[in-house]
């Protein structure tokens, strides 16, 4: 039986302090990412071990797999385990810059410029009604990166795109630091952006 576990974070709570808090980094991955953890594990035993062999990210492209009554517990849990843990490794208290090489090339094709990327990425962002991600993803089909945004933990696996950089937009993520300030939020995310990850993310999916 796969048991899914809390990955660790990448750095410390305080780490990322001046621009998100550290305690709302203890909170969002001690408690909201472990309760994804636990009920994506909770979901998983009561389905049995024979039907889901695989890593969460192929369950979540192919939900057919999942006996129907059990598929919105895995959107929700096994989406939330899955983008939070994308989320801590996207970010890194040296990120933030400017992406680089492929990366920075395939933004340019797309969005004409890095500022212009993340203007889009800003709109998208503020879009969302509840809760909800913004991605920049890989679109595989289509050889591309876009922007896309998600309702609440689902992911863009299930829609058929590789994440490749999320932000998280609940209020669970910014609000005892930022309010209602959403778009102060987004504007300090992008300091801590490990463009490094995500530059590797891409090389590794595009060809
Ligand atoms: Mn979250």
């Amino acid at each position: 039986m796969v048991r899914y576990q809390l990955p660790r974070l990448p750095y410390g709570y305080d780490e990322l302090e001046l621009f998100i808090d550290e305690q709302t980094m203890l909170i969002h991955h001690k408690k909201h990412h472990q309760s994804y953890v636990d009920g994506l594990n909770k979901t998983l035993e009561k389905i049995g071990g024979a039907s889901h062999p695989q890593y969460i990210t192929s369950i979540l492209s192919d939900l057919q797999l999942i006996p129907e009554e059990h598929r919105k517990d895995i959107v929700f849990f096994g989406g939330g385990f899955e983008n939070h843990r994308l989320f801590w490794e996207t970010m890194n208290p040296d990120g933030g810059g400017n992406p680089t090489g492929k990366m920075s090339d395939s933004i340019d094709v797309y969005f004409n410029s890095f500022e212009d990327f993340k203007k889009k990425f800003l709109e998208m962002s503020l879009s969302i009604e509840g809760s909800g991600w913004c991605w920049l993803v890989f679109n595989r089909t289509f050889n591309k990166i876009e922007i896309m945004t998600t309702k609440n933990q689902d992911s863009p696996w299930t829609y058929n795109k590789t994440p490749l950089l999320g932000l998280d937009l609940w209020e669970h993520a910014y609000y005892l630091k930022y309010q209602n300030r959403k778009n102060e939020y987004i504007d300090s995310w992008w300091n801590v952006i490990n463009w490094d990850y995500v530059g590797n993310r891409f090389s590794e999916l595009s060809v």
